[in-house]
């Protein structure tokens, strides 16, 4: 065997041109015949409760449909993609295709037109939504891949909600329509480099000037923001110090967004570092609805119930993909499955999925009565990613060696709960929402040092 710490570096450059060195790797199918890889997605099997009773045929369908398409079309190609840390293009027109994207989004104009784009229903003045409906659809793009989910709901849940919710009628009309059909893409940049759990603080400011907005600052970690046709930018109003949102468009003079590197998880979507530098924003792309920061927390509540749908999709991926690997891999002359040991971790997992998938839709019908709060969807997004870090963690242990491999999809769910886990205020943040629901006391800040020192 070659001793390659005696080589030179053109000799170990040479080596690993001319010799086996260089040979690429086998595919994980052939050196990993016993077990199907995450390339032909396992059927789904964590529906133990029959969830599907409590949908409405519409829902089923869409469930279905977008269960398909995620499993054909996307499943066989996103280990690729997530290894290399791209986002695949090509993927956009088969979401579009699906007519999802705003799903949730009704508007009732006071006329009682009602105007239907894709999943849209326009009719005056009040947003209703379909919660559910959207909901059903995050969780199965999620049980195959969490970056696309996340790419989704960015653009959906984020970027389109807040027009929805926070613009003006003729904003809605300019920029939803071809939003839903994924013909213009959004992002949404709230949080800032100095400024993450704490993002009500933010200072990036917006100056009034003739005809528009000035805006100046730094947005970190935005989703799509590198190839965003258009951009929901939260500034602080020089004039009255407080929060208002901006629809900046790509390629406005003085904004860049450059990608980060190196993440461990979520690794197709590409998170920008956002500079604006004295960005002109004309004043028809003010969002006349944010006036403060309670406005974007408007936004945060809706969007919350989406993020607690993804690991709830995430866990019944990976449970699915458990139960195919333990009867196909066998040890000691019998299917992994045969194992107590295993199977108590299956069941645990399994119990997870069923009431993470409860919580989840207790919170739509109440999101769709009117009657939720701030405090229960905090809860939930809470509550829910924690249960599913321990369930894509029991999946990983079952699958052994190949549960580090994004080949067979729990490794890569692993990875890709982390930055859930956070994103969209993190477990801690949330949990002091809802602590502050329901004690009357807001405990985010230390106590005072005044307090301190009595202590
Ligand atoms: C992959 C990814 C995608 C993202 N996408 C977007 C996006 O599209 N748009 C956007 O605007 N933002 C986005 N974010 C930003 C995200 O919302 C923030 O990372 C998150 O709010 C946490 O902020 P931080 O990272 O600055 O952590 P910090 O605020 O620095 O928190 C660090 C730790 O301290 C804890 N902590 C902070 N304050 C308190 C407190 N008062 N009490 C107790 N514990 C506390 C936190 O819980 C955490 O454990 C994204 C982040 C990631 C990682």
């Amino acid at each position: 065997m070659t001793d390659l710490s005696s080589l030179r570096q053109d000799e170990v450059d040479e080596n690993a041109r001319s010799s086996y060195f260089n040979l690429p790797a086998l595919d994980v199918s052939v050196a990993f015949p016993q077990a199907t890889p995450v390339s032909q997605f396992p059927p789904c099997a964590s529906d133990y409760y029959q969830f599907d009773d409590l949908l409405t045929s519409e829902e089923r369908a869409i469930r279905m449909k977008v269960r398909e398409c995620m499993e054909k079309d996307i499943a066989p190609i996103m280990t690729k993609y997530w290894e290399k840390a791209e986002f695949p293009f090509h993927v956009v027109p088969k979401i579009a295709a699906l007519h999802i994207a705003g799903g949730t989004i009704k508007v009732l104009y006071t006329s009682g037109i009602v105007v239907t784009f894709f999943c849209f229903l326009w009719v005056m003045g009040v947003l209703v939504t379909l919660l559910l409906h959207l909901q059903v659809a995050v969780a199965e793009i999620a049980r195959v891949d969490a970056s696309c989910c996340t790419f989704f709901s960015v653009h959906s849940c984020l970027a389109m909600l807040t027009i929805a919710l926070c613009g003006s009628e003729a904003q809605k009309q300019k920029y939803l329509p071809s939003m839903a059909q994924l013909n213009t893409v959004g992002c949404w940049a709230l949080t800032e480099p100095d400024y993450g759990s704490d993002a009500s603080s933010l200072r990036t400011t917006a100056t009034k000037v003739e005809g528009g907005w000035i805006l100046e600052g730094q947005k970190r970690w935005i989703g799509n923001s590198t190839f965003a046709d258009l951009l929901i930018i939260f500034a602080r109003n020089t004039t009255t110090n407080h929060i208002n949102g901006y629809i900046v468009k790509k390629n406005a003079p003085g904004l860049t967004a450059t990608k980060i590197e190196n993440k461990i998880g979520l690794r197709i979507v590409q998170n920008g570092d956002i500079l604006l530098k004295k960005v002109f924003v004309p004043d028809e792309d003010r969002l006349t609805g944010v006036n403060s920061f309670q406005d974007t927390n408007k936004v945060l509540a809706v969007s919350r119930i989406m993020v607690a749908w993804q690991p709830v999709g995430m866990s019944m991926g990976v449970y699915d993909m458990c139960h195919r690997y333990l009867k196909e891999r066998k040890q000691f002359g019998a299917p992994l499955a045969a194992f107590q040991l295993n199977q108590q971790k299956l069941v645990q997992m399994l119990g997870n999925v069923q009431a993470m998938t409860l919580v989840g839709w207790r919170l739509c019908k109440l999101y769709d009565k009117g009657n939720m709060t701030h405090g229960q969807a905090s809860l939930a997004k809470a509550w829910i990613s924690s249960k599913a870090r321990e369930t894509i963690s029991l999946g990983r242990e079952l699958l052994g060696g190949n549960g580090v491999l994004a080949d067979f999809l729990v490794a890569k769910a692993f990875c890709d709960l982390e930055p859930i886990y956070t994103y969209e205020g993190t477990y801690d943040i949330n949990t002091l929402v809802t602590g502050r629901e329901i004690t009357g006391i807001a405990s985010f800040k230390p106590a005072s040092s005044a307090h301190r020192s009595r202590l």
